[in-house]
């Protein structure tokens, strides 16, 4: 049934049409995301060119990716072992084709399949990757948090474990969360899987 339901649920993003800036691009929703039996949640911002949108893996083709399995395999955690999506599911460009954070009226169309996407899977923890992702769940139930204080620290919402993280993109890295900080980060997750 469960199967069932996220079958649809994938049908309904790849026909999505709601963002019109994302016209050509298609959803990143399908079972390269991870099991849908995943106790474990990871959301990050949206797909990246060079990344996902490329390869249809969350993280992966791209350094981004490549730091995340980095950090997961600090903690022994397998991609088996997790559901990966993110706050916009399609991938956000500038006109000249770069990369761009997705606005707040893209992250509202899409908080409809991020909740649809939790409600489904229903993890246990969630990590948030960044801000955006942290943010992104207020839309679906409001939190005090902010990636500033709360980093790292091991939370309640909505009756599930969450852990907000920074980012492992390398322009977080280089300036907001350097790497040795990040597999410290990864630590705390690991805690809040192994207590939950
Ligand atoms: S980002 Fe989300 S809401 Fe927007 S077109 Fe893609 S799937 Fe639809």
């Amino acid at each position: 049934m469960k199967q069932k339901l996220f079958d649809e649920l994938v049908e309904e993003a790849a026909s999505c049409t709601r963002c019109p800036a994302m016209c050509g691009r298609s959803a990143v929703l399908s079972k390269l995301n991870g099991s849908p039996k995943a106790r474990i949640m990871l959301i990050g911002e949206a797909p990246g060119r060079k990344g996902a949108d490329r390869t249809r893996v969350p993280f992966s083709g791209d350094q981004s990716g490549a730091n995340l399995d980095r950090f997961l395999q600090s903690i022994n955690l397998q991609r088996e072992q997790i559901f990966i999506t993110s706050a916009a599911l399609c991938n956000p460009r500038t006109e000249s084709g770069a990369n761009r954070k997705p606005t707040q009226k893209e992250l509202s169309n899409c908080t409809y399949f991020l909740r649809r996407t939790i409600e489904l899977i229903d993890p246990t923890v969630i990590v948030t990757l960044g801000s955006v992702a942290l943010e992104a769940l207020k839309r679906i139930q409001y939190h005090e948090l902010n990636l500033k204080d709360s980093a790292a620290q091991i939370h309640t919402w909505q009756e599930r474990t969450l852990v907000p993280i920074y980012h492992p993109s390398p322009q977080v890295l280089a300036s907001h969360r350097r790497d040795a900080q990040q597999l410290l980060d990864y630590q705390v997750v690991a805690q809040a899987i192994k207590c939950s």
